[in-house]
């Protein structure tokens, strides 16, 4: 054996469009494709790169012009998959719900922010980040690209598709060094918003949770609202019949209806998602008393 067999890199390609970055796929079939957008949660794995054990194709998305694209009109925003969060938090103070901002902000310092790229946050296997949580409920729209012999495909989809009903990342099971190219987030406005988040996700995933609900309200409570908890290391609740909960939720609701509430998004969480830990279960329960407390300022001053 040579002496620098244990020290061999894999080999980093930099497609310069998509078209090339499909080509390269296409002709690297069957092994191990990775994709390189800002490296922070790739470069923050035990033993990834370099590492002996990491012998894979890195496909660096830096130089695809196309990614970093922002097109604005008023009734949405379409984003290029390597904009960074903070590029987004800024582009948006005044346009996007605040809970979108709030959920940036709360994801690692200003500068590792800098370098999250949108596409990465999403595309994550086997971590959820409550940006891309937020996302889902915000309707957001995403572009994927399937690569195919000789070429490619652009297909629209619902954010919540890259994922199945649990929130596990699912689109390369789907379609394979499928690519996420951008995403469109509509603008609109919601009376009620809440988002909060305990714990450190990267660090202490077991221990994390984040509760993000948006609705319209009116003189009989909340209409439409629309709920997403999220697990980092477990996935998501992201379910019509958590959202019948809160929309059947008689405001102003006591302290036993908030308890119900709980028990219910519980009894869900371990029939779906599987058991959460006990600290997951407190903080949880926390986030969902001081929503209701919210909304029920909200409604009392309408
Ligand atoms: C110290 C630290 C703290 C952090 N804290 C938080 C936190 O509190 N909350 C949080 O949400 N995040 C946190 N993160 C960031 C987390 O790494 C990102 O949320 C995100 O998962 C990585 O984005 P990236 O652009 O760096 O992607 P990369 O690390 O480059 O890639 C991540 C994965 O996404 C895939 N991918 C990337 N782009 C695409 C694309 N366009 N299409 C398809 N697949 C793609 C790659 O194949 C790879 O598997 C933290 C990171 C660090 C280093």
């Amino acid at each position: 054996m040579s002496m620098y067999t244990e020290l061999r890199s894999p080999n980093v390609h930099e497609p310069k469009t998509i078209g090339e970055y499909a080509e390269t796929v296409i002709n690297y079939n069957g092994s191990i494709n990775s994709l390189w957008a800002g490296g922070t949660y790739i470069m923050s794995r035990p033993n990834f790169y370099p590492s002996p054990a990491t012998n894979v194709e890195i496909i660096n998305l830096k130089d695809i012009e196309e990614l970093y694209r922002i097109q604005r009109n008023d009734r949405f925003s379409e984003i290029g998959a390597m904009v960074s969060l903070n590029d987004i938090a800024l582009l948006g103070s005044n346009i996007f719900p605040k809970t979108l901002l709030q959920a940036i902000e709360s994801t690692a310092c200003r500068l590792i922010r800098e370098r999250i790229s949108v596409g990465g946050t999403l595309c994550t296997q086997g971590f959820n980040s409550s940006v891309s949580s937020v996302l889902i409920l915000l309707d957001t729209a995403v572009e994927i690209i399937i690569p195919k012999k000789r070429n490619f495909t652009r297909r629209w989809v619902h954010g919540s598709r890259l994922y199945d009903k649990n929130g596990k990342f699912v689109l390369n099971t789907v379609f394979s060094n499928a690519m996420v190219s951008k995403i469109r987030i509509v603008i609109q406005n919601f009376d009620f918003e809440y988002f909060k988040t305990a714990g450190e996700p990267i660090k202490n995933p077991s221990e994390a949770v984040s509760l993000a609900v948006v609705s319209k309200l009116d003189q009989n409570g909340v209409s439409s609202p629309r709920l997403i908890i999220t697990f980092p290391s477990i996935g998501f609740v992201y379910s019509k019949d958590i959202d019948n909960l809160l929309a059947n939720l008689p405001l102003p609701a006591n302290e036993n209806r908030t308890r119900d509430l709980y028990r219910n998004i519980l009894g869900y969480i371990k029939e779906n998602l599987g058991p959460i830990s006990k600290i997951q279960q407190v903080r949880l329960r926390g986030m969902l008393k001081d929503m209701v407390l919210s909304l029920n300022q909200h409604i009392l001053s309408l």
